[in-house]
Formats: C-alpha cells, structure tokens, sequence
C-alpha cells in the first residue's frame, strides 16, 4: 500500500574501530516516496546507505524494512528481499555490455520475464539504448550513472537506495538524472537518496533529512528544511 511505512530506522549508530560516525540516527521512508538524505563530505551519508544495505553493521538501532527487522541479514538477502543499493561510485563492469550490466541487476530475483524487464529499462533511459551493446567501460560518468541505476530498477525493487547519484556529473546530466528520479517516484517507485546537491534533491523530493556529523539535525518538506537555516549550518559546520 502507498503511505506505509518502508523502511524505519531507530537509534541508529554505526563506527569504524573505535569512531562512532553515525550517532543514534532516526528516519523514516513510506511506500512511494522520494526522500533524501543531505549532508557535506564526511557526514555519514555513504556508512547510512551501507548499514540499510547489509554492507556495514551498525553498532546499535534498528533497521526495519516493511516491518521486518534486518539488519542481521547478511547483504545479499536484503537486496533479494527487495532493498536495493546503487552504490557511490557506480561500480558497473566495465568489460560487459551495458545489457550485461543490466541483466546482473537482476540476479537472484524476477529473473522470469527478464528480457522485457531489461526492455523497460532501455525505454527509460534512452541514452542506454543507443548504446546497449557497448562496454560499459567506455560510457561516459553520466552514462554509467544511468547504468547503475537501470541495474538496481531492472529488479524492480521494493525500495531503492541511491548513494550519491549526480557525483562528477556536469550539471546537465545531473539534471537529467534527477528529472529521471522524478518520473520514477511519480511512477510509485519508493527511493531514499544520499546527495550532497541539496538544491536538487530538494526539488524533487517529499521530505528531506540533513546529516550533519554523522547526526539527524533536520527533517521535513523540502519548504521546511529551505526555511530552516540548518542545511546551511550543516554544510558550514562540516567544511
Ligand atoms: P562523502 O560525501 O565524502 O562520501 P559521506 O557523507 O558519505 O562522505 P562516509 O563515507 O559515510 O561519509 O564517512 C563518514 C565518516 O566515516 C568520515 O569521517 C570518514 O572518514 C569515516 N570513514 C568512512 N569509511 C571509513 C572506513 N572504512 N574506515 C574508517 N573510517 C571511515
């Protein structure tokens, strides 16, 4: 059902050795909603996306997806059950095609119907197509973004995790992406998304946290979070 809730995350705190980097977090994503978290370089953002994935084990708290509490779930069950990571940094396979690519998204769950799935996804985004049976190692940064994301979709996740999207993008592509990300969510896709281009994510997303040393300091619509003067402080105070 759209509005309930997907994933809920309580006192949530993570650490590398003996350094706590994420400090008692609390968030919430409901079924069809775009919400991002913001934060500067080091707030936390990459170690949040990989405690919800399975890929970082939290020192304390909660994670709940559709209700069920994972995070003994080791990783590769959590992306079976339907929470997806599009990791930073895209990590496509730069000697397969971009249809392999895609295709791999897809291990270990929907593999019935594949082909049109993978169809689907080549509709999306146009400039995949054009260039499906190339390697993914000669597209450029923007275009392996798109990559990366069709293969997380190409499941059709229950939820998708996007760490940093637009890193390295030019301000074209990044727009493109996030335009895609709209689409996507108007489409009753449910993303939670890690960015440092605020301005963006604002402008597209339902509700929005800042992260700020590895802490929740904000939450709400992308109006209250805008009035409030905390991104900014959070962007400042990181610097
Ligand atoms: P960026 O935007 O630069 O990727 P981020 O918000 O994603 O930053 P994280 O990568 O989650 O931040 O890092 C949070 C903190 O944890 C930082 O202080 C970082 O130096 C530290 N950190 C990250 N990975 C490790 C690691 N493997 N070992 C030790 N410390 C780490």
């Amino acid at each position: 059902q759209k509005g309930d809730v997907a994933i809920a995350v309580e006192g949530l705190s993570a650490s590398y050795g003996a350094s706590e980097v994420l400090h008692g977090i609390e968030l919430s994503v409901a079924k069809g909603e775009l919400v991002a978290v913001l934060g500067a370089n080091g707030a936390g953002k990459s170690t949040l996306m990989r405690a919800l994935s399975g890929l970082h084990r939290p020192v304390a708290g909660k994670i709940l997806f559709q209700g069920d509490d994972i995070q003994e779930l080791a990783a590769d069950r959590i992306a079976r059950r339907g929470l997806v990571l599009v990791p930073e940094g895209r990590q496509v396979f730069p000697e397969l095609s971009v249809v392999q690519n895609i295709r791999l998204g897809a291990y270990g769950r929907h593999t019935a119907g594949l082909d049109a799935q993978v169809e689907r996804m080549l509709d999306r985004f146009p400039r995949l197509r054009e260039r499906q049976d190339q390697r993914a190692g000669l597209l450029s940064g923007g275009e392996q973004q798109m990559l990366a994301i069709a293969r997380g979709l190409v499941a059709r996740p229950e939820v998708l995790l996007l760490d940093e999207p637009s890193l390295g993008l030019a301000p074209s592509l990044i727009q493109e992406l996030y335009t895609i990300l709209a689409e996507l969510r108007d489409g009753g896709a449910t993303i939670l998304l890690v960015d440092q281009m605020a301005e963006m994510a604002l402008a597209i997303a339902d509700r929005a946290y800042v992260l700020s040393s590895g802490a929740i300091v904000a939450g709400g619509t992308p109006e209250e979070i805008r009035d409030s003067r905390l991104l900014e402080d959070a962007y400042l105070g990181d610097a």
